[in-house]
């Protein structure tokens, strides 16, 4: 018997990433549904190559679209749409492994459902983590469901830990680690990164991503939302994690214990090997990744983030601190903020501007339901979207 798999966000990179070590395994595992939002045809092409049971888009019109296309290769793809559709794919009976790679808030009610219907669950998708936190962890410790991080440095710091951490026993661990590219930017001044543009802003060095995340990384916002994401998946105060800028991107964390020890994991920069480790675990499968060639790289180094050109860094810490729903918020405005720069509305440095105006025009609180969270979300996002036009008038 195959496992079946839903992929949430197929067209993405994360997706087709996926798709493709998927594809090496046949014996292994099988397509019951793929997502995606707007590559009609490219989600077509993958429902046909991989045989899926129903593919789910967001509208009726796109699922129209969608339908004549799969009638067109003459595939037996059924197609839905919405977000019931979406949980409904996540929660299937014959669904054995769900990978949540739909990229921001929009992602974590298919999660959420995905857990609640005890899966085993890749998770791609940090902002819905980030986003609602605690009752993220309150659904997966009420389930069933086996979480595994698929962010190369949480996948990597979940492999260097022992067994006994996740289960609560911290005693022997001194600080996780967190490796940093330091993006395109590095190396940049305040100045330059003042009149950046979409394009430079996605032109990453080392991996290549969807331009989310891209930004994310440019800005260092990208290790923020990993802090608060380590925060929760390993239910570990933010004081003991850290950030370490290693510009090759070959070890992607590390774990310090109180003896001395370090235990890092290295790799190529390839997100086909922590795709392939959540999907085989505890067993290990071929992720086609190329081996590392140590004297190839020959070098590696590290330095320390530079807090002041990469604001965002501090707003998450701050974010972490507070609690309730500070990360919400940041996120939010986050979303909100990449999305206005993306489409040219603002610069690159009024992301964290936004952010921080943002944050500071919230008094937080905890919230204890789904909805308090979207509650939350939805005011950022306002108070974010009213900044951005008042930046530009
Ligand atoms: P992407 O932009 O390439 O793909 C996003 C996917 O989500 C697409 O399939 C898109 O159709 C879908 N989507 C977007 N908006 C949607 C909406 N409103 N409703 C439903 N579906 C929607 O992004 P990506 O780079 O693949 O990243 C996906 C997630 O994985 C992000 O949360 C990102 O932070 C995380 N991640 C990505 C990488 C990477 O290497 N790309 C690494 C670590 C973590
Ligand atoms: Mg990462």
């Amino acid at each position: 018997m195959t496992e079946s798999i839903t992929v949430l966000g197929a067209t993405g990179s994360i997706g087709v990433n996926t798709l493709e070590v998927i594809a090496q395994h046949p014996e292994r595992y099988s397509v019951f549904a793929l997502t995606g939002n707007r590559q009609l045809k490219k989600l077509a092409g993958q429902c046909a190559e991989h045989n899926a049971r129903y593919a789910v888009v967001n509208d009726a019109a796109s699922a129209d679209q969608l339908t004549t296309m799969v009638a067109e290769r003459r595939i037996a793809t059924e197609v839905l749409y919405g977000e019931q559709a979406l949980k409904e794919v996540a929660a299937d009976t014959q669904v054995d492994i769900v990978m949540a790679a739909i990229v921001g808030a929009a992602g974590l009610v298919p999660t959420l459902s995905a857990i609640k219907a005890d899966k085993k669950v890749l998770l791609a998708n940090k902002e819905a983590l980030v986003m609602a936190g605690l009752i993220f962890m309150q659904s997966l410790r009420r389930s069933k469901a086996r979480l595994l991080p698929i962010d190369s440095e949480h996948n990597a710091i979940f492999q260097c830990l022992p067994s006994s951490y996740m289960n609560g026993d911290q005693s022997g661990v001194s600080k996780l680690i967190l490796s940093a590219s330091g993006g395109p930017f590095r190396s940049w001044s305040m100045q330059q990164m003042d009149s950046a543009t979409p394009e430079q802003a996605c032109a990453h060095p080392n991996w290549r991503m969807g331009s989310k995340i891209s930004v994310d990384s440019a800005s260092m916002m990208n290790k923020g939302l990993e802090l608060i994401e380590a925060r929760w998946l390993f239910d570990t105060p933010v004081n003991r994690i850290e950030m370490i800028v290693h510009p090759q991107s070959i070890i992607h964390s590390l774990v310090q214990y109180i003896d001395g020890s370090v235990i890092a994991q290295l790799g190529n920069p390839d997100m086909r090997t922590p795709i392939a480790h959540g999907l085989a675990w505890p067993e290990r499968i071929d992720s086609g990744v190329r081996e590392l060639d140590l004297c190839e790289i020959a070098g590696l180094s590290f330095e320390q983030p530079d807090r002041k050109r990469f604001p965002c860094i501090d707003l998450a810490y701050h974010a972490a601190s507070a609690g309730g729903d500070a990360p919400t918020v940041l996120n939010a405005a986050n979303e909100v903020a990449v999305d206005a720069f993306l489409n040219r509305r603002i610069g690159f440095t009024q992301i964290a501007e936004v952010v921080e105006e943002t944050l500071s025009q919230f008094s937080f609180s905890e919230p204890d339901s789904l909805q308090a969270v979207q509650y939350s979300d939805q005011k950022a996002r306002t108070v974010s979207d009213s900044l951005i036009g008042q930046f530009k008038g």
